[in-house]
């Protein structure tokens, strides 16, 4: 074996091992229940960062864990096309080039999207290959593909014969730089600190004034109502009453309605139903019209009069200095409030009601909620089940069609000759009613979450009846971020249960997000991000997964660290150097590597308890989801029992041509290996394979570590008894190592100890030679109790859990040597005395400096004066 572990050397071959082998592909046994995950598809967008391989290294862990139990394991990769934000990649390449999509035309967009996406789907997967992800690549799927975009079509087709699907008008958020309606979830709220203008509006035929507050004085030009709150008894004559709009002049009547809080502004509010949420529902119970004032690209369109046009927010300004001519600008007040951004580009979102293609929810909810209340899916870390339920009990209707190019065509043609609207999987040659070949398919797609939604069957083949949709759904765990609960999660559910009559899976586990060294989310903003090949060049993939890992818990956020890379990469030369030696042991003979627990001593008994306390220990973990603790425990029980305990106790034995450690120490291994793979792939099978050479043939029948079984632990291997000795041992030598460090012990100096361990004595006492060898204690003396031992004067006592040091101070230093350093130390702080002392009587200095720095000065001279006096004490003490 070579002396260090270079990661780089043989990652890629075992890769290409496991993958030539077929592993990663499940076998089909009806008589056993699957294990499946269905991979997050990422957006084909962009490279992998260190999110998916936070995602791929905690779902290949279950993934291996459970193929190393015997479970038909699959685990299923795919690719998103990713609508907008993959349209608003490469609309940004095009204008790099000078090009706008709509001079390029639809089709040679697309075709440019399309080269583009390929290209970043075979650099994906092969990201995904560096990371060790031991998925199915023979059942990848990508949504645009034929069997996914046919479900898609399938999904919305018999949503819309039940009712589900509806067109309709409705406010939408619009975003005017990708020129798409945007779902609420692609809206991100951002806080600004805008204004509010108090504006009077003229009553009809009279000279009084009613006021409204606004934040945006341009949708005064879309106004149909002014609204008072039925209660408020300020505007209650003003009601049935004409307001006239100022610029535009148009006359809109006063009403009363609930949804109006009597708190805000003057109490009497402008209704924009083509602009507002809140103002469309005011207006469809009080049957008000809709006057949509802008064009798609928000200039005001001809309903805006005299300022038809203007961008938005120039028609603001315009409108402002008009009203404050015609004295209608009562007054303007600083005001904070939260106004949509497009999550893609970052833009102002403007509110417009138009003709979009809606799913009704509510009826799809109800299902997704019971199954959750009920116990069928489980949602972990368990507080996020009331953000779900709170969530889908309040959920409102998607709107699913976007006005872009890229992604599935919403399968719906009108006739141009009577008007019918033909929805169908298959494209249709002609009217479903006048039998007119004059149709056309309505130019949008749908929203890119609507085909991640069907992911979990459609990559199984859905609608068709496959053999992979009966056997491998619904699948099992559902492992993502917490960060797409609702777009995606949620989603999953309700579509999976309306698709199929099933669940998609009956686990959904949320990790964190990642973060860096300062706690700061990672993104390209903060210019923070790794890159996971990066960190896999420097430190190799398995230091990298160990690091994603370290410390993991559900739902929680997640530090990336150099330190915790280089924790990583450490542990793995750790290891490397343990089988090394292991080998090099196995090379020297003397032994069978059967163990014969007749022969087994005190540490062998113990390490083997504590390595089936372990496997049982990791086992609890994983079923409960707790990665991070069971790799602790792992990373714990390897470095720090076996190799800097176990290892060292054994080469005491080997030393003295005692081979008798060698099965204990192979079977150790070996096991601990095997129980490490999940989480470090490489390292342990190229370990493994090391070791196996070196073993009997038969010894282990798989070719790869990957296909062994994985450890059950073993209850009869748990020693209580053995355990406390070598506790009381280890613990020992520690303290015995932690006193020299204390008192700068040099090395190779013997130092005295006495040791009393109770009921334990006879037990420890065994282990004599090694704690002389390991603590460098000599000579060793053991007692009972510490009456039973010879008195000595200046000592250093150790109390412990199980028993007590007793050091002789003058053992652990030289006399001669200490009384030098004693002498020495106290000629120096004798000197700085006199330095202060001086100085704190300089009149000059006492009179010009401040008086911080004179108390100061003073502090630092009763300091040192103390420590001079200590000094002088162990002077003294030492005689
Ligand atoms: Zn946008
Ligand atoms: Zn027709």
């Amino acid at each position: 074996m070579p002396k260090a572990y270079e990661a780089g050397k043989v990652e890629q071959k075992w890769y290409k091992f496991w993958l030539d082998k077929g592993y990663f592909k499940p076998e089909i046994d009806p008589e056993k229940k699957p294990f499946v995950i269905i991979m997050p598809p990422p957006n084909v967008t962009g490279e992998l960062h260190t999110g998916h391989a936070l995602t791929a290294t905690l779902e290949d862990i279950m993934i291996r864990w459970h193929r190393m139990m015997g479970e038909p394991t699959l685990w299923l990769p795919g690719v998103d096309h990713a609508g907008i934000a993959t349209q608003v990649v490469v609309e940004k390449m095009l204008a790099g080039e000078g090009v706008d999509r709509h001079k390029l035309g639809r089709e040679k967009t697309q075709a440019r999207i399309k080269q583009w996406a390929e290209s970043r789907r075979q650099m994906i997967a092969r990201q995904h290959q560096r990371l060790g992800a031991s998925c199915d690549w023979s059942r990848e799927r990508y949504t645009l593909d034929e069997g996914p975009s046919r479900a898609v079509r399938t999904a919305f087709v018999r949503l819309y014969e039940k009712g589900l699907i509806y067109r309709g008008e409705r406010i939408i958020n619009w975003c005017p730089r990708c020129a798409t309606a945007l779902s609420d979830l692609e809206t991100d709220h951002k806080d600004i600190q805008g204004n509010l203008y108090y504006v009077r509006y003229p009553l009809e035929g009279s000279k009084e004034f009613i006021t409204v507050a606004t934040t945006r004085p341009e949708t005064i030009l879309g106004d149909t109502a002014v609204a008072v709150n039925p209660g408020d008894k300020r505007f209650k004559a003003m009601v049935g009453k004409n307001a006239i709009l100022p610029a535009v002049k148009r006359a809109v009547p006063i009403i009363a309605d609930e949804a109006v809080d009597p708190e805000f502004g003057t109490g009497a509010v402008k209704i924009t139903p083509a602009h507002d949420p809140v103002d469309f529902e005011v207006a469809q119970r009080n049957d008000l019209p809709l006057v949509n004032i802008l064009n798609p690209d928000v200039t005001m369109n001809e309903n805006a009069g005299p300022y038809a046009g203007l961008d938005r927010f120039q028609c603001r300004q315009a409108i402002l200095d008009d009203m404050e001519k015609d004295g209608l600008l009562v007054k303007i007040e600083p005001y904070g409030h939260s106004v949509g951004h497009c999550m893609r580009c970052q833009t102002i979102i403007e509110p417009i009601a138009s003709q979009q293609w809606f799913i009704n929810t509510r009826p799809l909810a109800k299902p997704a909620i019971e199954v959750v209340t009920g116990g069928r899916i489980n949602i972990i870390p368990e507080r996020f089940t009331k953000v779900y339920l709170n969530w889908m009990e309040n959920i409102r209707d998607w709107c699913i069609s976007r006005q872009l190019w890229w992604g599935h065509r919403i399968p719906v043609w009108y006739c141009r000759d009577c008007g019918e609207v033909t929805v169908a999987v298959d494209e249709p040659k002609a009217c479903s009613k006048c039998n007119s070949a004059n149709i056309e398919q309505d130019p949008d797609v749908l929203d890119t979450w609507f085909s991640s939604a069907l992911w979990p069957h459609s990559t199984m083949g859905w609608p068709d009846d496959t053999g992979d949709l009966g056997y491998f759904y619904p699948t099992t765990v559902m492992e993502t971020g917490y960060d797409i609960l609702f777009f995606w999660v949620a989603r999953m559910i309700m579509m999976g249960l309306e698709d199929t009559g099933d669940i998609p899976f009956s686990t959904v586990y949320l990790h964190g997000l990642l973060r860096d060294e300062k706690g700061e989310k990672m993104s390209k903003v903060r210019g923070n991000v790794v890159d996971p090949l990066d960190t896999i060049d420097k430190y190799g993939t398995d230091a990298l997964r160990f690091a994603l890992t370290n410390d993991i818990s559900p739902g929680n956020d997640i530090k990336l660290t150099p330190s915790r890379l280089e924790a990583g990469r450490n542990f793995a030369n750790k290891l490397w150097n343990a089988t090394r030696f292991v080998v090099r042991s196995i090379e020297a003979g003397g032994s069978e590597l059967k163990i014969q627990q007749e022969q087994l001593t005190v540490e062998d008994r113990w390490i083997l308890s504590r390595l089936n306390g372990t496997i049982a220990n990791v086992t609890r973990l994983m079923d409960n989801f707790q990665f991070g603790e069971a790799q602790r425990q792992l990373h714990d029980f390897l470095w720090g029992e076996f190799c800097d305990w176990y290892i060292e106790f054994a080469k005491i034995r080997l030393g003295a041509k005692d081979a008798s450690p060698l099965p204990v120490l192979v079977y150790t291994l070996e096991t601990s290996l095997r129980l490490l793979h999940p989480f470090m792939p490489f390292v342990t099978e190229e370990l493994w394979q090391n070791l196996k050479k070196h073993l009997p043939a038969g010894w282990h029948k798989t070719d790869s570590i990957m296909i062994a079984a994985y450890p059950e632990a073993d209850e009869k291997a748990v020693d209580p008894p053995a355990e406390r000795v070598m506790e009381a041992v280890i613990e020992i030598v520690h303290a015995i190592r932690n006193a020299r460090a204390e008192h700068r012990v040099e090395s190779g100096r013997w130092i005295e100890a006495q040791v009393c361990a109770g009921e334990l004595t006879k037990a420890v006492s065994a282990y004599s030679p090694a704690i002389e060898m390991l603590a460098r204690a000599r000579p060793l003396s053991f007692f009972k109790r510490r009456e039973e031992a010879p008195p000595v004067e200046n000592v250093l006592a150790l109390v412990l859990k199980s028993s007590e040091v007793i050091i002789p101070l003058e053992s652990m230093v030289d006399p001669a040597a200490e009384r030098k350093r004693l002498e020495r130390e106290i000629a120096q702080t004798g000197a700085e005395v006199a330095r202060l002392e001086t100085r704190l009587k300089d009149k000059a200095f006492l009179t010009k400096a401040p008086e911080a720095v004179v108390a100061k000065e003073r502090d630092n001279l009763n300091m040192r004066k103390d420590k001079l006096e200590r000094l002088k004490q162990s002077l003294d003490r030492l005689g």
